[in-house]
C-alpha cells in the first residue's frame, strides 16, 4: 500500500496530501506560538481576534485562503491579521513537502515533520520571548532515537551520541566563554535545541549545522542592524519587530536559537545527494 503512494504515478498525489496536510497543521502551530508563552491550553477554548475577542469562525480558519479572503483583516473588528499566520502555514507545508521529497512516505517521515513543527515552534516562540520551552524541545530526543531506529541512514547509537555531541558542544562554549568573559553568552535552550537536533542528525552533521546557522545569524544581523538604521534615520522607530527596545538590546541578543532550528532542519532535508559530496567517506 505504501509503495502504491510512493510510486510515480502516485507520488504527486500523496505529495499534495502532505502539503495540505502541513497547511492545516501549520495552523495549529500559529496556536501553540501564540498561546504556549501565555501558558494558555493549545486544545482550548476556539481562537478568536486578539483584540476584538471575536470568535474564528470554521471558513475564516482554512489556512493561506482564509487570510487572502478576509484581506488579512479580522472580520469583527477590522484590525489587521499579521502576516506571520499565513507564512508559518506555508513554511510547514513547504517543509512537509520537502521532507516527503527526501524520505517519501514512511515511518520516518512521520517523525521527521514532528521535527520540524517542533523547530517551527521553537524558533518563532525564542525569536519572540527569547525563551525556549523544554516542553516543546526535549520530547525531540525521544522521537530522534524513533527516527533512527526507522533510518537507514543512522543507527540508534548515532542518535545518542548525536544528544551529547549537540548539548555538550554548545555547554562547552559556554563554559570557555564564562572563563574567558565571565558572562553567560548564550542561554540554556540553545544546548536543548542543538541536544534535541542531534538526535535526529546524528554527530557527523553538528559541525555543518553549526556552521549553517552561524552564517544565517550573522547575514540575519547584518539585515537588522541596516533596518534598524534605514527605520532610525527615517522616523525614530524602535524596533519592536524583534522584541528590541534600542539598537544596544540588538547588540546584547544573540539570536543564535531560532537559527540553530533552521539550520537544523534544513541538514535534515538537504538531499541524500549534496550530504554524500560534504560526508562522502561517512554515508
Ligand atoms: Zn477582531
Amino acid at each position: 500500500m505504501i509503495d502504491v503512494l510512493n510510486s510515480g504515478q502516485m507520488a504527486p498525489f500523496t505529495a499534495a496530501v502532505v502539503f495540505i496536510f502541513g497547511l492545516l497543521f501549520g495552523s495549529f502551530l500559529n496556536v501553540c506560538i501564540y498561546r504556549i508563552p501565555l501558558k494558555k491550553s493549545i486544545v482550548f477554548p476556539p481562537s478568536s481576534c486578539t483584540k476584538c475577542g471575536h470568535v474564528i469562525k470554521w471558513y475564516e480558519n482554512i489556512p493561506v485562503l482564509s487570510w487572502l479572503f478576509l484581506r488579512g483583516k479580522c472580520s469583527g473588528c477590522g484590525d489587521k491579521i499579521s502576516l506571520i499566520y499565513p507564512f508559518i502555514e506555508l513554511l510547514n507545508a513547504l517543509l512537509y513537502l520537502f521532507a516527503f521529497l527526501r524520505f517519501g512516505l514512511s515511518i520516518q517521515l512521520i517523525f521527521i515533520l514532528y521535527f520540524i513543527s517542533a523547530m517551527i515552534v521553537t524558533a518563532m516562540i525564542d525569536l519572540k520571548t527569547q525563551f525556549v520551552y523544554p516542553a516543546v524541545v526535549l520530547p525531540l530526543a525521544v522521537t530522534g532515537l524513533a527516527f533512527s531506529y526507522f533510518s537507514t541512514e543512522t543507527t540508534i547509537y548515532q542518535s545518542l551520541f548525536g544528544i551529547l555531541a549537540g548539548a555538550g558542544i554548545l555547554l562547552f562554549a559556554i563554559l570557555v566563554f564564562y572563563i574567558v568573559t565571565r558572562k553567560i553568552g548564550m542561554g540554556l535552550g540553545d544546548v536543548y535545541i542543538l541536544g534535541a537536533i542531534g538526535a535526529y542528525s546524528g554527530p557527523f552533521k553538528i559541525p555543518l549545522i553549526l556552521l549553517f546557522a552561524s552564517l544565517a545569524g550573522t547575514l540575519f544581523f547584518i539585515a537588522a542592524k541596516l533596518i534598524f538604521k534605514k527605520k532610525r534615520l527615517a522616523d525614530n522607530v524602535t524596533m519592536s519587530d524583534l522584541n528590541t527596545t534600542d539598537e544596544k538590546d540588538l547588540d546584547n541578543a544573540i539570536y543564535f536559537g531560532p537559527f540553530l532550528a533552521l539550520a537544523g532542519v534544513a541538514v535534515m532535508l538537504l538531499p541524500y545527494e549534496i550530504l554524500n559530496i560534504v560526508y562522502p567517506s561517512i554515508f
